[in-house]
């Protein structure tokens, strides 16, 4: 089974603007990535490392990052949002 890898973020700084990291700033996970394995609690708001402004992630549909939801086109074209089940989460290798 594939090793999960830790992420921190050991080293970011909380300003007006949001967490910085690395030189990006970080704003703060929106409604939707809720229950995304990417998220990262700091200072007692969430993050994702992954993408810095979730909420734009999402804007335009589905975030294609996010672990916990996946985006499916259904026979009238229309996008479906479908929760992914924790098995299928664990094939995946995540
Ligand atoms: S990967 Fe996407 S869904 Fe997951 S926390 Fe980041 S922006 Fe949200």
């Amino acid at each position: 089974m594939a090793k999960k890898t830790t992420v921190s973020l050991e080293g970011a700084v909380k300003t007006d603007a949001g967490v910085t990291y690395k030189g990006v700033v970080l704003e703060p996970v929106v409604e939707k990535c809720e229950g995304c394995e990417r998220i990262i609690p700091f200072e007692g708001e969430n993050f994702c490392p992954t993408y810095a402004q979730p909420s734009r992630k999402w804007a335009h549909g589905v975030c294609n990052f996010a672990t916990h939801v996946r985006a499916e086109v259904d026979k009238t074209g229309a996008v479906k949002v479908n929760p992914l089940k924790a098995s299928k989460r664990a094939a995946r290798g995540r």
